[in-house]
């Protein structure tokens, strides 16, 4: 890193690890499986990419800027208000924009030790503290996260279900984190897994019944939309007044919000998804365990393997590359002797059993 002797950015910048995504390809492997990001083994709902590609002869118009008719899909689909609902540029922007507009010098922005990484990288591009709070056997502590909000806290993120552990915590327990937030903090709830819960609406009713909660969702996930960066956010109207003043007039481009409408509207993809990813995961965790590797029950579109050294997670994170395979190492998350793996299909899963059974018979 070169340091500027007099041009500098504002303090808190140079703090910022830079992110490091999940790897797609592999030396000597002309086809990989890349199961590190958490994407859609089904890639995108066919009527997505029918919208993508019908939004191609419209490229030299600019897109809408108030993104009505993808609100009014969401609105429509999740049982919404569709004047509190705001529309980013991946969740990420979502994020963004929240510690853009409630963050800054002075403000602190409290995550748990295993949250995602854009909480913290965009606390400090904002100025702010981050605070991370401990979690208790890899699950969001409530009264650990109470305990580190003060009158400076601005912003308290959790992710339920939480990446990279895969847990969740009840209604309940987050009902009493936004009860018990000092009055000037924002509980945000992120719920970028919250679709592959069947019945879960990522706490859309507390968001309704409260002034101090905002919900974040993503099309990365289930929809399978990653490459495309949509995301949107479910909040209090005096937090979407704010929201607003921050996100740029064209945030999200027009074939982006063509395909999350066509994707937010296929019911039946969304519904098959589901299905596949719950049976998948369900065969994995237990293939995992069998073959003697810890894993708590994941609630998501991935499964968090514990191995009992580093030198095992890595020497399986070798024996599945060798197999053509990528997962996640999740060092930066906390998790040194951890691999997290997304749940792929079937044949997917059964691939990475394989690998990992006989990486642990040899081991043994
Ligand atoms: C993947 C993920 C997101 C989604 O980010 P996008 O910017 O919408 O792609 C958000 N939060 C968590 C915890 C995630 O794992």
């Amino acid at each position: 890193m070169s340091e500027h002797p007099t041009i500098r950015p504002q303090p808190g910048i140079l703090d910022i690890a830079l992110y490091v995504g999940g790897e797609s390809k592999l030396a000597g492997h002309a086809e990989v499986l890349k199961l590190s990001s958490n994407e859609n083994p089904a890639g995108a709902s066919p009527r997505a990419i029918g919208a993508y590609r019908a939004a191609g002869d419209s490229l030299h118009r600019y897109p809408s800027s108030d993104h009505a008719a993808l609100r009014a899909a969401i609105a429509e689909v999740h049982g919404l208000d569709a004047g509190r609902i705001i529309c980013g540029n991946g969740s990420d922007e979502i994020i963004s924009f929240l510690t853009q507009a409630y963050a800054g010098p002075g403000r602190e922005v409290v995550h748990t030790e295993h949250g995602f990484a854009m909480y913290r990288i965009s606390a400090l591009a904002a100025g702010a503290v981050p605070v991370e709070v401990a979690e208790r056997a890899r699950r969001t502590d409530v009264d650990a996260i109470l305990g580190a909000c003060s009158e400076r806290t601005a912003l308290v993120f959790i992710a339920n279900p939480n990446n990279p552990t895969g847990t969740m915590i009840s209604a309940g327990e987050v009902a009493r984190l936004a009860d018990g937030l000092p009055p000037q903090a924002l509980l945000v709830l992120d719920g970028a897994y919250a679709e592959f819960v069947a019945g879960f609406d990522g706490h859309a009713d507390l968001v309704d019944a409260r002034d101090n909660v905002v919900m974040t969702r993503t099309f990365s996930k289930i929809h399978g939309l990653g490459g495309l960066r949509v995301g949107w956010g479910y909040a209090p109207a005096h937090v979407i007044e704010v929201l607003g003043r921050v996100r740029g007039p064209f945030n999200v481009s027009g074939p982006a919000l063509a395909a999350a409408e066509a994707a937010i509207r296929d019911a039946d993809f969304t519904a098959r998804c589901l299905a596949e990813n719950t049976a998948n995961r369900a065969s994995l965790t237990a293939d995992l365990r069998a073959a003697g590797v810890a894993c708590d029950d994941s609630e998501a579109n991935f499964i968090l393997a514990r191995f009992a050294s580093l030198a095992d997670a890595e020497g399986c994170d070798r024996a599945l590359r060798d197999a053509g395979i990528i997962v996640r190492r999740v060092t930066g998350y906390g998790f040194p002797e951890g691999l997290r793996i997304t749940v792929g299909d079937a044949a997917a899963c059964a691939r990475v059993a394989t690998v990992v059974r006989e990486f642990m018979r040899v081991k043994a």
